[in-house]
């Protein structure tokens, strides 16, 4: 009989959390679980399947304007916010009862609760009440951050996104990272008018040159207003600027809608309830922006959460210091997802999550696995990447790299300028493939089999003994005989 309320407590109902507790519930562990919000945490309730859900809204337009050159006879209307938010927030709804329910089925005992770490033993939820467990684990994610500029408060980041009353006629989004440049091509594709500013000399630093280069170019063509080493130095409300509704044309007549197709689609945006922004640039120019979107980084969520209570360590980020079995510096306390700062994908927190149950639920003490992770960003075109760069492995090691880019057999067909990329960066000397970078419609599923592959150590000859499935865009992965150059 245990001497304490729960063997496992935790802090957290997010995809890490959630799968944690159920799995060690089903070990027959006595589990509670706090979640101050909705259950679901970020990847559910504000991140991937809320992104996810505006891609797919966003690219019907592109689709339209492709299929009336295909033949077909498309009388598009308008892209109707509202209706589509609607939709996504009965989804959402959904799939918060369905993460309920599993908590529920597997006889986790749940708590609506902020809940703050009294002792290495003992949570303090808002409710009142205190709860003592033999561990704790805390899986409590990150928050956008703000960049800590003068007014950065009159700016939305995406957790509001999802939220607008309607979409802005024109929006300024600062960053160069996965969540600037996904939502840079969904508001593109939604017909708001884009202007993308990033610090740096190429957006999505730490991919692969050559695939974000590719990335760029294409936002760029597809309408997104791309400024690079450029950065907001001054920004404050623009009171009296008209901020009565206003319709969109021009970027509507990029996708190669007709006139009379582009005035059904004309649809009304408005500026934020605030009114218009001002915005001075680090390149000299001014602007009025609707809204202004910060994509600048996420923080962990560590903040009041009663750590110096347990002596948990935490890094230079913020983040909660653990060792490869999630464990902190106080061992009944362990922690796993963002809040860990390691690798900050929805997947990774979940093997986190399974690896934790493994160590100390099953006796079986296992690390967690961080290398060759696959992972896509949702850009259109899409970018899926596994393992080094060409720069990172040239660093490491002489390499060849096979890479080819060309215009899809569905866009040539109709003359568009689309380009995809398809690269293997391979090890001179033992032949394995150590990295496959991929720019194309519908990269984000191709890398997850080509993961499989550069996981298990495939080499190039491998690769090259599978037969091309054809015609498809991926087959030049298994078709490219010569190196196009050695590094
Ligand atoms: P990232 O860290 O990827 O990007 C942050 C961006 O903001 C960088 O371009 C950075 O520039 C820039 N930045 C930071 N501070 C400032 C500042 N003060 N002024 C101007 N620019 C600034 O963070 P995101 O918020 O895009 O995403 C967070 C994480 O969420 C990702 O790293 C990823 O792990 C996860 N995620 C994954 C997705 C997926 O799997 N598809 C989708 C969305 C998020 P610089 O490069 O110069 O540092």
């Amino acid at each position: 009989m245990s001497d304490f309320d729960y063997d496992l407590f935790v802090i957290g109902g997010g995809s890490g959390g959630v799968r944690a507790a159920r799995v060690a519930a089903a070990e027959g562990a006595k589990v509670g679980l706090a979640e101050d919000d909705r259950m679901g945490g970020t990847c559910v309730i504000r991140g991937c399947v809320p992104k996810k859900l505006m891609v797919f809204a966003s690219s019907y337009r592109e689709a339209m304007a492709e299929a009336m050159e295909y033949g077909w006879t498309v009388h598009a209307g308008g892209f109707d916010w509202p209706s589509f938010q609607a939709k996504l927030n009965s989804e959402l709804d959904r799939l918060e009862s369905v993460y309920r329910n599993l908590l529920d089925n597997s006889g986790v005992q749940t708590y609506d609760a902020r809940a703050k770490i009294k002792d290495p033993h003992t949570v303090s939820l808002s409710t009142g009440e205190d709860v003592t467990a033999k561990h704790i684990l805390i899986a409590t994610g990150g928050h956008p951050a703000l960049p800590g500029m003068d007014n950065d408060h009159l700016g939305i980041t995406s957790d509001d996104i999802f939220h607008l009353a309607e979409l802005p006629k024109r929006i300024l989004i600062v960053g160069g990272g996965f969540i600037a440049c996904e939502f840079a091509c969904i508001l593109n594709g939604m017909g708001v008018d884009v202007t993308q500013y990033y610090r740096g000399a190429q957006v999505l630093r730490g991919f692969d040159d050559e695939a974000r280069g590719l990335v760029a170019e294409m936002m760029a063509k597809k309408g997104v207003k791309l400024h690079l080493g450029t950065n907001i130095v001054e920004m404050r409300r623009q009171a009296d600027v008209d901020d009565t509704a206003s319709t969109v044309t021009g970027s509507d007549a990029v996708m190669g809608l007709s006139a009379q197709d582009e005035a059904a689609m004309r649809h009304t945006y408005s500026a934020g309830k605030g009114g218009p922004i001002w915005v001075k640039a680090s390149n000299g120019t001014t602007e009025v922006f609707d809204q202004v979107m910060f994509a600048t980084g996420r923080n962990p969520n560590t903040t009041d959460l009663g750590l110096e209570n347990a002596n948990i360590d935490i890094g230079r980020r913020g983040e909660i210091v653990v060792d490869d079995y999630s464990q902190t510096a106080q061992p009944s306390i362990y922690a796993i997802g963002d809040v860990t700062n390691r690798v900050n994908l929805t997947p990774v927190a979940i093997r986190e999550g399974m690896a934790f149950v493994e160590t100390v639920f099953k006796g079986n003490p296992t690390k967690v696995d961080h290398a060759l992770i696959p992972s896509a960003v949702f850009t259109q075109p899409e970018l899926g990447t596994v393992g080094l760069t060409e720069e990172e492995a040239r660093d490491q090691e002489p390499v060849d790299v096979y890479c080819t880019s060309f215009r899809p057999m569905q866009q040539a067909f109709i003359d568009r300028e689309d380009r995809v990329l398809m690269k293997l960066v391979v090890s001179k000397e033992t032949d394995v493939v150590l990295g496959c970078h991929i720019v194309a419609p519908a990269a984000g599923e191709m890398i997850q089999l080509a993961g499989i592959a550069v996981k298990m150590g495939a080499t190039k000859a491998q690769f090259d003994q599978v037969c091309a499935v054809h015609p498809t865009m991926s087959e030049e992965l298994v078709t490219m005989k010569t190196p196009m150059r050695s590094a």
